[in-house]
């Protein structure tokens, strides 16, 4: 993430807003104590310690809610997704109340922006230190405008995930479906795809199905049928998504979760890209097959979502 810190002054037309930073106190269920449980820090000073487990081992999870005129979108989903991620990595059942209010705390005391990102963060905590507690924080700054992506479209490239597409029943212990802060394969895909001349990357089982962005949920359209991959394959459950097909539903479309091997993918009408920060983004080519953007759709369904107050 950039470092927006060092711009960190009052708002000018030329400075972004600062970050908001709010350090949660105790993030395991039932240690809050007495008190609010969370305080505003300065989000120009450090932090973490360097001993910490997120830093040295990656061990940690996050949510990133987006924030469209200060609400913060999916708010409830992100937090279960949260709980689901901290169980997979048998990390202790979190505060979510807590956490709840920390990321609103966040969100709420940044400067008004059309839009802005709020990252939670939960690490195991100190490494070294038994039962050390969790670290956790919310950070909200300013997040750019993507309208150039929603109006060209992405060209995206699908890479080998190098798992097949149950491994979450066969092997829980890699963590695939979890949002863990072991993201450093997530960023080394995009450096392949720029490699490619890509935008961005739809990872692939093993064994050929269509999984999901490494930021990012996968929606084809099919004619009137809109399909994401089925979300027992190690993949996340996508908030944008989840909304986005409560919108495509009010627009009288059927909606679907189905296996997808890529080749089907590769037949679709229309793809997309969703994920809380860039929010929508047609696939304008996957693997050098152009794809047709709807830019109706696509502008009404980007609507739907920034109209939701959930
Ligand atoms: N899949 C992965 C791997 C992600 O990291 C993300 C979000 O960052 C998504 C899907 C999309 O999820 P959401 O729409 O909840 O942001």
């Amino acid at each position: 993430m950039t470092d927006l810190a060092a711009d960190a002054s009052p708002t000018t037309d030329t400075a972004p807003p600062a970050p908001v930073l709010v350090v949660i106190d105790r993030a395991r269920a039932g240690a809050r104590g007495e008190g609010p449980g969370w305080h505003v820090a300065d989000a120009t000073e450090p932090t973490v310690n360097v001993v910490d487990l997120g830093v040295t081992r990656g061990d940690g999870i996050f949510e990133a809610f987006g924030v469209v005129d200060g609400a913060v979108q999916a708010l409830e989903p992100h937090l279960r997704r949260l709980a689901r991620s901290a169980a997979l990595l048998d990390l202790p059942d979190l505060d979510l109340d807590l956490i709840r209010e920390a990321v609103l705390a966040s969100a709420a005391a940044h400067a008004p922006v059309p839009f802005a990102l709020t990252k939670l963060i939960v690490t195991r905590g100190l490494e070294g230190v038994p039962d050390s507690e969790p670290t956790a924080w919310a950070r909200t700054e300013v997040y750019e405008d993507h309208a150039a992506e929603r109006r060209d479209g992405i060209r995206v490239v699908a890479l080998d995930r190098g798992y097949r597409h149950d491994v979450a029943q066969t092997s829980p212990w890699l963590l695939q479906g979890a949002k863990t802060l072991s993201y450093a394969v997530n960023k080394s895909v995009l450096r392949e795809a720029a490699r490619r001349g890509a935008d961005d990357v739809l990872f692939v089982s093993s064994d050929g199905y269509a999984l999901e962005g490494p930021s990012a949920s996968l929606v084809a359209r099919f004619g009137d049928r809109f399909v994401t991959p089925r979300t027992d394959q190690g993949i996340l459950e996508g908030t944008t998504q989840a909304a986005v097909f409560d919108a495509l539903a009010d627009l009288g479309h059927e909606t679907a979760y189905e296996l997808l091997p890529l080749a089907r993918v590769h037949e679709a009408d229309a793809l997309w890209l969703l994920s809380s920060g860039r929010q929508i983004a047609p696939v304008s080519d996957l693997d050098g097959r152009p794809f047709a953007i709807d830019h109706d759709l696509t502008t009404s369904l980007v609507e739907a979502l920034w109209a939701r107050r959930d």
